[in-house]
């Protein structure tokens, strides 16, 4: 995380840089809250002169209105309104039923999407937080609130947060696990996911207060009610059934435990700590069937929370060991929670120790993330342009080269997952069976025969079928079809194994990744493809065209292929003259692709017997990464894996294995050693002989 200015403002007692906490309440019921003024709107966002906005600025903030708008329901609003008056006029008796609809759906959209700001915040008495309270529409916040802004544009977006942490009966802390959008692997369609601080932890709950208006006759139009320490519970209260999926009599003991400001999207958060009715498993059990839940399969539920143990000192191991960095307010929750739990088991004096320690060891542990995710950029320069599945079609948000960015998991800047550290940490046991070795293997050139394009050394089917057996994830990952794998290769590995159960550990990725094929308990196939980058219909028929009209004695078109267009030589042709002539081809494909307009969207990759089109984010690193993904959802932890190919490019496997901090080394069985070029730092085995030279490292 980069450190913004800090925000001097507001004096605070704990500052980690990106967040700082400027009240700790020493009183074991929490602190009070209440409203000095409720401010009305005074000043048009587009008028103040005082306010720096660029026009991109402006513009944005006009469209995340607009949207707001449409989200909220405006139009809703104008149809009840009509609805009502309509009623009226054919003297309809149910009209006064149309005026309640009318009016019930028109303060509920008034209401949405509006926040509430703090602004004047002080103590007042020795338990009393008082501030004024202001609007803040949620696009205003979600556009504006940057460290780069003026004062002025602040006072108008700064909304405030919620975060609570809350402790089982049975002694857990509740970590909510924010999840990453990504591919499901072993069953089709993605994950959801956070936009930012994905694969992190964060504290139980976490949210916005909302503003209530009452629409009173004489007051300034956009002036909320006032709020105090009831209408703050009622609304983290809200919050824990929605994400935890329990009902506010399963919460005792809620109390308000601290105030915090995040630096890094400037806003107020107030701070909570209550203890559940319920035991962790208890809380599962019933997060698990709440209404919000009970359609989500287990996979997607699974990543929602997990427990550790509620203590001060696993709240300390968390915040300064764990390399994965919890949002800032979530991490001031945790801060104010430890400090409220010393107090009450120690005194205040003990506290103030404890918060002071925890000050330093926060910030040290913000500064190790960050010069990691420096050096990993240092090392690996080619990650800065490399986007993750999710941001793929989109502008992807820029990543720092100085450090920690949220809008990319720590994994993919160079930071361990985070059920890797939780297990290191100790504040989470092993879960995952563990397996010696994984294996990835390029397919053409090293199963198969480069000439005749089968598996012409049998005794290779025996070996992968041993590592099945064993247990050791094996994935093959090619750029042929996954139908194409199926029948060259695994039809006869199925044929040598008696329980089909084993084929959960074989992964095909095939297309460089658009494509891959997974195996249930049964032995059945379970089949994916990433439609959003598949070559249009229209692109296909065009290449098909050219084909028929000027090549079809050399090459011809691979329909197998679901995402890619392909175009392979045909079997037996002399390869230099394939070569002239695919130099021909490929110019026409560029006009093609010029002419449709997609030459940004797909990228012509000739290889010594086919021509490809192909999105630019698919390739040999992208299979590695479906391996990986692989092992996850299979709950499997390998400790080193072996990577196979025959061609230069097919190092990029071991690339990435050793990227995303795997153990991995390279075993060429090509013919040209010289041309392999590592992007990072493994073993590389060469042993010539394509097939042939597979088995023998296979067998040695
Ligand atoms: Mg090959």
């Amino acid at each position: 995380m980069t450190s913004p200015e800090t925000n001097t403002r507001t004096p605070s007692e704990f500052d980690a840089g990106t967040f700082t906490i400027s009240h700790f309440s020493d009183n074991p019921e929490g602190f009070e809250f209440e409203t000095k003024n409720a401010i009305g709107r005074t000043e048009s966002l587009q008028e103040d002169e005082h306010l720096t906005l660029d026009d991109s600025q402006k513009d944005a903030l006009k469209s995340a209105m607009g949207r707001e708008m449409n989200f909220g329901g405006a139009a809703m609003v104008s149809e009840a309104r009509a609805a009502w008056a309509q009623a009226r006029e054919r003297n309809d008796p149910e009209a006064d039923r149309f005026r309640e609809a009318y009016f019930e759906i028109r303060d509920s959209y008034i209401g949405r999407g509006k926040k509430i700001g703090l602004r004047a915040l002080e103590l007042t008495g020795d338990n009393t937080l008082s501030a004024d309270v202001q609007l803040v529409p949620y696009p205003v916040y979600n556009v504006l609130s940057d460290p780069g802004m003026s004062p002025e544009v602040e006072k108008l977006s700064a909304a405030t947060g919620v975060a609570m942490v809350v402790e089982t009966s049975d002694g857990r802390l509740v970590i909510q696990h924010r999840g990453v959008k990504k591919q499901k692997i072993t069953e089709p369609g993605m994950t959801r996911g956070n936009g930012t601080y994905a694969d992190i932890p964060g504290a139980s709950v976490a949210g916005m207060v909302d503003a209530s208006l009452s629409m009173d006759g004489d007051r300034v139009p956009g002036t909320p009610d006032p709020i105090d320490t009831d209408f703050l519970k009622a609304n983290i209260l809200k919050e824990t059934g929605e994400e935890l999926g329990v009902a506010p009599h399963d919460i005792d003991g809620l109390r308000i435990v601290g105030l915090a400001q995040d630096h890094y999207k400037p806003h107020d958060e107030v701070l909570f700590l209550a203890t559940l009715r319920l035991t962790a498993d208890e809380l599962r059990e019933a997060s698990r069937t709440s209404n919000r839940n009970k359609n989500l399969a287990d996979a997607d539920f699974e990543e929602k929370f997990f427990d550790i143990e509620g203590s001060p000192e696993a709240i300390e191991t968390l915040l300064t060991e764990v390399k994965c960095p919890l949002p800032p307010t979530h991490a001031a929750a945790m801060v104010a929670a430890g400090y409220s739990m010393v107090v009450r088991e120690s005194g205040a004096e003990a506290a103030h120790a404890w918060r002071q320690r925890m000050q330093e060891s926060v910030r040290r542990n913000y500064e190790d993330i960050n010069a990691t995710v420096a050096s990993y950029y240092e090392k690996y320069p080619e990650m800065l342009g490399h986007i993750p599945e999710r941001y793929w079609g989109q502008k992807a948000p820029a990543r720092h080269l100085e450090g920690y960015s949220p809008a990319y998991t720590p994994e993919e800047q160079g930071l361990p997952t985070l059920q890797d550290e939780m297990v290191r940490t100790g504040l989470m046991p092993e879960t995952r069976k563990e397996v010696k070795k994984a294996r990835e293997y390029d397919v053409d050139g090293v199963l198969t025969d480069p000439r005749e394009k089968i598996v012409i050394h049998e005794e290779i089917f025996d070996e992968i079928v041993a590592q099945l057996e064993r247990g050791e994830p094996v994935c093959f990952n090619t750029g042929r079809s996954d139908s194409w794998v199926m029948e060259r290769v695994v039809a006869t590995i199925l044929e040598r194994i008696q329980d089909t159960s084993v084929l959960s550990n074989l992964i095909i990725v095939g297309e460089k990744g658009g494509t891959w094929t997974t195996f249930n308990q049964n032995g059945e196939p379970v089949h994916s493809a990433v439609e959003t980058i598949s070559v249009p219909s229209e692109l296909k028929n065009r290449v098909r065209t050219l084909i028929n009209d000027k090549y079809s004695d050399v090459m011809f078109f691979d329909e197998s292929k679901e995402t890619m267009i392909s175009v392979e030589m045909v079997d037996g042709y002399d390869l230099t003259s394939f070569t002239e002539r695919q130099k021909e081809f490929v110019r026409d494909i560029q006009s093609i692709l010029a002419e449709t307009g997609t030459d940004s969207i797909y990228r012509i990759d000739p290889t010594t017997i086919a021509t490809d089109v192909e999105s630019p984010n698919v390739g040999k690193a992208l299979g590695s990464d479906r391996f990986i993904e692989f092992l996850k959802s299979r709950g499997i932890k390998a400790d080193a894996f072996e990577t196979f190919g025959d061609s230069a490019s097919d190092a990029a496997m071991a690339d990435e294995l050793v990227r995303r901090g795997q153990e991995a080394e390279f075993v060429y069985v090509g013919n040209k050693p010289e041309s392999v070029q590592r992007k990072a730092d493994y073993p590389v085995r060469e042993v010539a002989g394509f097939s042939g030279g597979t088995l023998d490292f296979l067998r040695r």
